[in-house]
């Protein structure tokens, strides 16, 4: 049962390789032990600690014991306040065995790597504004965010980003941080993620501390707040965000704040900081577009110190549309079919193979879509008569709704393009040009590709 122990302490150091800081705080501020009938149990400070580790942690913590132990070991959970205020008391004493304990001071140990990287302010240096790559649409909020960092506290504070997962929000939000703090190297500069920010707001009430909590934030001289969304129902935590907002306002610090979306859909969100956020300069980060994914590509792929076919790359680019995070993974794919196989996939066989399935964005399905029921479904969208589809009207708007019904009959229904030039009263050759400027407009134009996702999910409603 010692070796239960042993196990704990090894599961801790995988999180803090894995730099789960939160979770870290959470399991360090309760204690594991073996109970008088011999039961693994999880000792918690308070009800809060008790149903997150429950909900989150105990999974993980009991599959790794299984594949230690090599059969499935039960975790109990209790909560017992007064065992760990004792407990934690002997720890501080005797230090713990594999670091130094939790420090006040943010998510970040005693581990001089960890220091040098961040220097209490959470932030990874990583996260730059010369390798921020924006394309037309996000050109703004990128001159935006370093207006933000060079002049922080004037004009633009605060700051308020919103946007989709994947698309750039926490490089932006750190480039800020880490620009800031270059030009003021003695600056107090604070990351942190909604979560954590709770998670050490109820760590701070657990250990009868909330002043170090208080203090902490209210000193800083530039507050970044990543996936504020995370404290929509977390009332208490949120009364506190709004004291220090005050605070940080009233004396000129620089605040920005990130989420997915925008303050009027933070529909449990305390209404006073609510209000806040949307007196802020609101502005999104929208996903980027086909050149801007091509241009982040060439520089990944650069910055491994390789290359991969142009091909391959428009290839990726044109079908990973929304979470950047996902072209990171699908280059190390490719790159290691490559460098396994020693042969260099190009498209098609890319295809064959299926090496990027789990990396691009799942195109809306269509299954037996007849040629009259997308124009009947376009036409309906669109607002027309059918038979306009079929007409000569060249006006701007009929055109677009017809290339766009020849581009879906083309992607979803058995036809060729001949036949489907019977259907719209054309020939074959302007089918492919309706389709192919379609295709094309796809790859700038988020709008477009909303507008066609809409039409498609309609298909699934009865008409
Ligand atoms: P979000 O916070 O919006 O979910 P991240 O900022 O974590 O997204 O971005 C995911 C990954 O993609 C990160 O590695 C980030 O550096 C990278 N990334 C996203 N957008 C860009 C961009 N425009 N240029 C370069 N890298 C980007
Ligand atoms: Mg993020």
């Amino acid at each position: 049962m010692e070796k239960l122990k042993n196990y704990w302490n090894e599961f801790l150091e995988i999180l803090e390789k894995k730099e789960e800081y939160n979770a870290i705080t959470l399991l360090e501020s309760s204690a594991f032990i073996i109970d008088e009938n011999n039961n693994p149990t999880i000792i918690c400070s308070g009800d809060f600690a008790a149903t997150h580790i429950k909900k989150d942690f105990l999974k993980r913590i009991e599959d790794f014991f299984k594949y230690k132990c090599e059969k499935d070991i039960n975790i109990k959970i209790i909560v017992d306040a007064d065992f760990i205020k004792e407990n934690n008391l002997k720890k501080e004493i005797k230090e713990n065995k594999y670091r130094k304990p939790y420090k006040s001071s943010g998510y970040k140990f005693n581990s001089e790597k960890k220091i040098e990287k961040s220097n209490l302010t959470n932030l990874n240096k990583k996260f730059r504004f010369d390798n921020f790559i924006y394309g037309n649409n996000n050109r703004h909020i990128f001159e935006l965010a370093k207006l933000v960092s060079s002049k922080a506290g004037t004009e633009y504070n605060p700051l308020y980003i919103y946007g989709n997962v994947g698309i750039g929000k926490t490089h932006i939000l750190q480039a800020i941080g880490n620009n800031y703090l270059e030009i003021n190297k003695n600056a107090k500069v604070l990351y942190i993620e909604g979560s954590g920010f709770r998670d050490e707001y109820i760590h701070g009430l657990q250990i009868k501390k909330p002043d170090i909590f208080k203090r902490k934030y209210k000193s800083l001289d530039m507050f970044l707040l990543d996936d504020l969304q995370l404290l929509e129902s977390a009332q208490e935590t949120s009364k506190e965000l709004f004291e220090i907002f005050q605070v940080l306002y009233n004396a000129g610090k620089q605040m920005v704040f990130v989420s997915d979306k925008p303050p009027k859909e933070l529909r449990n969100m305390e209404a006073r900081l609510k209000n806040r956020f949307e007196q802020s300069l609101i502005w999104p980060i929208e996903p980027p577009q086909y050149e801007t994914r091509l241009a982040i590509i060439d520089r990944k792929v650069k910055d491994l110190n390789t290359s991969i076919d142009e091909e391959i790359m428009k290839y990726m680019a044109e079908n990973i549309t929304t979470d950047v995070r996902k072209i990171e993974g699908a280059i190390k794919a490719y790159l290691s079919v490559r460098d396994i196989m020693k042969i260099t996939p190009n498209v098609s066989q890319c295809e064959e193979m299926n090496i990027f399935k789990d990396y691009f964005t799942s195109k809306p399905k269509l299954q037996n879509a007849t040629v009259r029921e997308i124009k009947k479904r376009v036409s309906d969208y669109y607002g027309i008569e059918i038979s306009m589809l079929d007409s000569k009207d060249r006006t701007k708007f009929i055109s677009k709704a017809r290339h766009v019904a020849m581009y879906l009959a083309c992607e979803y229904s058995k036809k060729s393009v001949t036949e489907i030039g019977l259907d719209f009263n054309r020939d074959h050759a302007s089918v492919i040009h309706g389709r192919d400027k379609i295709r094309e407009e796809l790859k700038s134009n988020s709008h477009l590709s909303l507008e066609l996702d809409n039409i498609i999910s309609s298909f699934n409603t009865e008409k």
